[in-house]
């Protein structure tokens, strides 16, 4: 079996090591004769399996007492709805901070709801940076203000954390950048996850969130987006894709063993810093983000040359470095660096790299 290094930007690479186990464990799940996607999910077993998973995130992140983490669907998409179906209460506005295309996209989504107001955008800056606190003009009567810490698709990532005024809760997508290092839960009131990036497999969405912002959801929510309806019945208030959630405990097992996020973060700082490093070094690659706002986790590149674009990909491929390719809307190149990519992956990238400028450059 050979195993190719998969920059994918989700859903993703995940630990080998985690997918050898669930093979193990595939036809009958610790001596109990069936597999896990074939246990009941009110079974004592998944119900184990279950609540280790929120353990595991509770300590790797260390999230306070005072969270409920929930285990959801429909990706971070469905959250776009959600966030200001359970938050915007009796307030009719929220605000917004936008930094690139989901940033965007929960904006679209939200102004179905309520009154959004954009306190802030590089837009005009084509996204190179993202703003800084001071520039963030926040309004008194907001529910929330919602931002994403790291634009999958632009590379772009928050080096700080907003601070908001008047004790207005602070939502952040954190879909691409969640676990890779240590955060501070208690500087946010929500924050959701789509799962297939750092987590585990597609089909999850993760959310954690204050407690005491559970009773501010708008009559009209479809019980199924509710959080205090997730809340309130362990996130089973359905069948909840049983599978994703176990292999996701099992990807907490390993980042645990790994040394959690503070040794996972370590190396992501050496991976990411080493690729970028090569880009800059380079006459053929580039990356225009603002040096303090380059993401961790995806790295987007342009070749000076786009007419060697094809060959970079299939000559990529071929050295068994998959999915390259940059988002459709955007082009070019995106390595994607996610905790299970290895930095073996991101040293044979380099080396690719340099092989290839030399060859054609
Ligand atoms: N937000 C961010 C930052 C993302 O990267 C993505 C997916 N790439 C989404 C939201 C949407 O997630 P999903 O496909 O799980 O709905």
């Amino acid at each position: 079996m050979t195993r190719a290094y998969n920059f994918c930007a989700g859903p993703a690479a995940l630990p080998e090591e985690v997918l050898l186990q669930a093979r193990e464990e595939m036809l009958d799940w610790h001596g109990k004769g069936l597999s896990v996607m074939e246990m009941s999910h009110r079974s004592d077993e998944f119900v184990g399996i279950a609540q280790e998973a929120e353990s595991l995130l509770r300590e790797l992140l260390s999230v306070p007492q005072d969270y409920k983490v929930l285990f959801l669907q429909g990706g971070a998409n469905l959250q776009f709805s959600s966030v200001p179906l359970n938050l915007l209460g009796s307030h009719s506005s929220a605000d917004y901070i936008d930094t690139g295309i989901w940033s965007n996209k929960a904006v679209k989504e939200a102004a179905r709801y309520g009154k959004i107001d954009v306190i802030a955008s590089t837009a005009d800056q084509h996204y190179h940076r993202v703003p800084q606190q001071q520039e963030l003009k926040f309004n008194k009567d907001a529910a929330y203000v919602h931002y994403c810490s790291n634009e999958t698709i632009g590379g772009l990532e928050f080096d700080y954390v907003p601070v908001t005024e008047n004790g207005v809760p602070l939502v952040c997508d954190m879909s691409s950048t969640i676990l890779s290092r240590p955060i501070d839960v208690a500087q946010y009131d929500m924050i959701y996850a789509g799962a297939q990036k750092n987590i585990g497999p597609a089909g999850l969405c993760l959310v954690i969130i204050k407690e005491s912002l559970l009773d501010r959801e708008v009559s009209s929510i479809p019980t199924m987006m509710s959080y205090r309806v997730a809340a309130e019945n362990d996130s089973m208030y359905n069948t909840p894709p049983t599978f994703a959630w176990y292999l996701s405990g099992l990807v907490f097992q390993w980042l645990k063993r790994q040394g959690g996020v503070a040794a996972i973060g370590e190396v992501n700082a050496r991976k990411a810093s080493k690729l970028y490093a090569a880009i800059d070094e380079s006459r053929l690659y580039a990356n225009p983000i603002a040096v303090a706002n380059r993401s961790w986790m995806n790295v987007p590149f342009t070749l000076a040359d786009t007419g060697l674009e094809k060959a970079f990909l299939k000559e990529a491929d071929a050295a068994g470095l998959l999915n390259l390719k940059g988002h459709r809307s955007v082009g070019g190149m995106r390595a994607s660096i996610y905790n299970a990519v290895p930095e073996a992956a991101v040293d044979a990238l380099i080396d690719f790299m340099h092989a290839f400028e030399k060859k054609y450059y």
